[in-house]
């Protein structure tokens, strides 16, 4: 026997032929180990299975989904319970894009199985709300989830063909570049395109080597959006004429835009006159949570306010806001999701066998100076960062064993955590 386990078809394979060769590599039995024995003589020897397998998977993973596109779109319920994981709050923006998606890719399913009769429009996205809440999180967590190629684009930076800068179809090529060039799994991706709210036609950000009315820009996302065969020049940009262009059909890509639309409240308030009275008048009002208030009642002509042309409003006809992150919500953003900041320095500090702690008082005063900072969850990372600075440079000349605490006056810069050191300024 190759080997002491009693495996059926191994069984089969030795009793059946007492010097069988795996087909595959030719290579005998009691080099390899046990066989598998399919019809007519053919076996395969473990080592070719793994072989195999990693070769189907690496297959899978070009294609970016397993097989043909999914066999089962994720309901969207399932795909809530996997963004929860991610991202925290935003439960109405988790829940409409959820629906968003699962609708867009069970047209795309629905496509493949050649039933024509009804056509189901695509429904691109638009989120509103300020910056560092979660607006690419949400959109690139989803693509993780469904195993869809993922590119992020700045729309600030999108020019009209002739005019310095990168071109509408440089997007597609950063989704042509997720996908591994796989033509297939770009043409049913998702792209994030940021700062939508910037390109409009009354906007400030205007400079003078771009498309200064920003409708231009408007109208060559309008044609992605709506679903175009667009030419992607495989280097990108315009300095190789000569270059042969790829051709990907935006049609069943979908484009998930961000704003943070500074000011809608503004609008939202003064288009609702009266009923708002009351805002900014009680001080014991959270601002916040009448900001979120009158975000909720957003609709197509507030956004319109922001210069941008009804037909590229009309193809983002999902709308949804976005919150911004309260003290309690950061503290969650720095502790729970799966690959939360506190959790990444855990893993840092058992490496070295050790323990870290953060007191509640720290984690708030984390949150509290993120929360000046306006930027959202983006400006935690380099708060934690800073008051970690001085234990992460020694921690590996550290006695093993430790448990390290990091308090409030820590984080203030008021305490240092290793005794014998001078507290930082
Ligand atoms: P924006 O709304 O400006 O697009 P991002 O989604 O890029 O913000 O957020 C920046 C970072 O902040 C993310 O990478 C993530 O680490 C963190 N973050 C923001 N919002 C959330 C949230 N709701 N839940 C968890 N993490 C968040």
């Amino acid at each position: 026997m190759p080997s002491g386990k009693d495996f059926g078809a191994n069984k089969k394979a030795s009793q059946g032929k007492r010097n069988a060769n795996c087909s595959f590599c030719r290579k005998n039995y009691r080099e390899v180990g046990p066989l598998v024995e399919g019809p007519e003589d053919v076996y395969i020897c473990g080592e070719c299975i793994e072989l195999c397998q990693s070769i189907l998977d690496q297959e899978k993973r070009r294609r970016g989904t397993s097989g043909n596109l999914f066999s089962k779109v994720p309901s969207p319920r399932e795909l809530v319970t996997a963004l929860d994981e991610y991202v925290i709050g935003q439960d109405k923006a988790k829940r409409l894009l959820s629906v968003a998606v699962h609708n867009h890719y069970k047209r795309l399913m629905h496509q493949h199985e050649g039933d024509d009769e009804v056509e189901i429009e695509k429904s691109n996205i638009l989120l509103v709300g300020p910056t560092g809440c979660g607006k690419t999180l949400l959109a690139k967590t989803l693509a993780r989830v469904l195993q869809v190629p993922f590119a992020i684009g700045d729309a600030t930076t999108l020019t009209e063909a002739g005019y310095v800068g990168e071109d509408v179809e440089n997007l597609l090529l950063k989704l042509l570049h997720a996908a591994d060039f796989d033509i297939e799994a770009a043409q049913r991706g998702i792209i994030f395109i940021d700062e939508i709210d910037k390109i409009g036609k009354t906007s400030q950000n205007v400079s003078i080597t771009r498309d200064v009315s920003g409708e231009g820009v408007q109208q060559a996302l309008l044609k992605m959006l709506e679903g175009t065969v667009a030419n992607v020049p495989p280097q990108g940009g315009r300095k190789h004429p000569e270059q042969q262009y790829i051709q990907i059909d935006t049609t069943n890509i979908l484009f998930v835009c961000g704003g943070t639309f500074v000011g809608l409240e503004d609008i939202i308030a003064g288009r609702l006159g009266r009923k708002v009275i009351g805002f900014g008048q009680n001080p014991s009002t959270d601002e916040d949570e009448v900001r979120s208030e009158l975000l909720d009642q957003a609709d197509v002509d507030d956004i319109m306010e922001f210069g941008l042309i009804p037909e590229l409003l009309g193809r983002l006809p999902v709308m949804t806001t976005l919150s911004p992150l309260t003290e309690d919500a950061l503290v969650q953003v720095l502790t729970e999701p799966k690959n939360a900041l506190v959790r990444q320095y855990k893993k840092l500090f058992e490496m070295e066998e050790c323990e870290l702690e953060f007191s509640e008082g720290a984690l708030y005063e984390i949150a509290r100076r993120a929360r000046i900072r306006d930027t959202g969850a983006r400006g935690l990372r380099s708060i934690v960062e800073k008051a970690m600075f001085d234990i992460m440079y020694q921690l590996p000349e550290q006695e093993r064993g430790q448990t390290f605490r990091i308090t409030e006056e820590m984080v203030r810069g008021e305490q240092s955590m290793l005794p014998g050191d001078s507290a930082a300024a």
